[in-house]
C-alpha cells in the first residue's frame, strides 16, 4: 500500500514516530488494536531490553 493511499483514506492517525528514543522510524499501525509502538521488531526488542535494565536498576 502507498503512503498516500493511507492519507486519502484519512487513516492518518495511523501514522506514527516509532516510540524509540533514538530512532525517528515512521510507524504505520494497520493492526486492529493499534498495539503498535515500533518501527520495526528491533526497535521494539531494543526498548524491552531497556525498561528490563531500567527495572533491575531499581
Ligand atoms: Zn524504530
Amino acid at each position: 500500500m502507498a503512503m498516500i493511499d493511507v492519507i486519502r483514506a484519512d487513516e492518518h492517525d495511523r501514522l506514527d514516530i516509532c516510540a524509540a528514543d533514538d530512532c525517528d522510524g515512521l510507524v504505520l499501525d494497520l493492526s486492529r488494536n493499534r498495539s503498535r509502538r515500533y518501527c520495526s521488531t528491533t526497535c521494539g526488542n531494543r526498548e524491552a531490553v531497556a525498561a528490563y535494565r531500567a527495572r533491575q536498576r531499581g
